[in-house]
């Protein structure tokens, strides 16, 4: 049994002083109340549940597409980690066959051999649509087939989240992915408020990036931005890099959802936890400027976004209370993703992952399962 003791904790839902921690294999065994113990190692900061982070392309200079392997994985979570996150979802954008069933082998080994931070994977497409393809590859946006649907179902992956556009895929699919516990999330989409409306019915559970990329909200179409807001069980991804979406944007979707239904993304390229400026993806050439990724013509081309910036920026620039941004960045994503039990709060019971911040919420070290993995 291993003992921390943190001089102030954030539990998910309040800030306790002095508490004790004990570990066991990883998990929390219980935390208490307790006068500060030399024999425990000290947390000095804030401990917080470590970042959840459902959408990540890459890290620590490697892009998953371009490297599906298990090595590039390891890479990515040790990135991610020096920014807090103990649980990211590798995600793979549209890509041909071949590269997806080398994405999901090389996350099927990452969870047999328990890589720190590897919850699932996340397939970015390629059942999106043209119009709204983004940075996409258009030649690989196809309609779903049998081989996919094998794909999404395999049950070796860990959590798999597939995000398509529903007005090109049918609602006995997308049926058929959540009958075998996938999340669905929308996204990359021009489909109606109505469309948006019947694949929630069918059991979709979240959306990707809200605002980008998807059809907005307009006065007589309210789009699949409207139905997302209104619709109050779903979860919505949002990236807050003051770059894909405006302060108030962020405020009200914050309001319109609350921060039990939205997560703080990074939607992440390699760039993060590298000194990374030039990215080839697909033939297109990516460059960095700032915290700013684009293609030539200017198209966003994800971000160069980490968790505890996130959080900051939600604190600081959207006005959030700390609880809330935290809440955004761990219990809600962990929520989504149906590990509620285990992340997304520091309790008895729940995985030894949490991160330590200081009073300007930088990462001062990161642990997972009890092993401090960063900083
Ligand atoms: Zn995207």
């Amino acid at each position: 049994m291993q003992h921390y003791f943190a001089q102030r904790l954030f539990d998910g839902s309040t800030v306790k002083q002095n508490q004790l921690i004990k570990v066991n294999k990883g998990s929390i065994h219980s935390i208490e109340s307790s006068q500060p113990l030399n024999q425990a190692i000290q947390l000095n900061g804030l401990v917080v549940p470590g970042f959840v982070d459902v959408q990540v392309n890459g890290g620590g200079g490697v892009l998953f597409n371009n490297h599906p392997s298990a090595e590039t994985l390891v890479t990515m979570s040790r990135a991610h980690q020096q920014f807090g996150s103990t649980a990211i979802l590798p995600t793979l954008i549209t890509d041909d066959l071949a590269t997806m069933q080398s994405a999901a082998h090389a996350v099927a080994s990452a969870m047999e051999q328990k890589v720190p931070g590897i919850v699932g994977i996340h397939f970015e497409g390629p059942h999106l649509s043209q119009p709204k393809k983004g940075i996409h590859p258009q030649q690989h946006i196809r309609h779903i087939s049998p081989a996919e649907m094998a794909l999404f179902t395999r049950q070796d992956l860990g959590v798999v989240c597939v995000t398509l556009a529903p007005e090109n895929v049918s609602i006995e699919s997308i049926e058929e992915l959540v009958s075998a516990k996938v999340k669905v999330c929308l996204g990359h989409s021009n489909a109606s408020a109505q469309q948006t409306q019947a694949a929630l019915n069918a059991g979709a559970t979240g959306f990707t990036h809200l605002f980008n990329a998807m059809s907005p909200l307009q006065s007589r179409a309210a789009g699949m931005v409207g139905a997302a807001l209104l619709d109050s069980s779903s979860y919505c991804g949002l990236i807050v890099d003051h770059e894909h979406v405006d302060i108030p944007s962020c405020q009200l979707a914050i309001k319109c959802k609350t921060p039990e239904r939205i997560m703080l993304v990074t939607d992440a390229m390699s760039h993060v936890g590298s000194d990374q400026i030039a990215l080839e993806f697909a033939g297109m050439q990516i460059h960095r400027q700032g915290n700013k990724l684009t293609i030539e013509g200017g198209r966003l081309a994800g971000s160069a976004l980490d968790m505890a910036t996130a959080v900051r920026n939600s604190i600081v620039d959207l006005g959030c209370a700390v609880e809330d941004a935290l809440k955004m960045a761990s219990a809600t994503p962990a929520a989504f993703l149906g590990l509620q039990q285990q992340k997304g709060a520091l309790a008895a019971g729940f995985d030894a992952d949490w991160v330590v911040l200081t009073d300007q919420y930088q990462v001062d070290a990161t642990y997972i399962a009890g092993q401090h993995v960063s900083a």
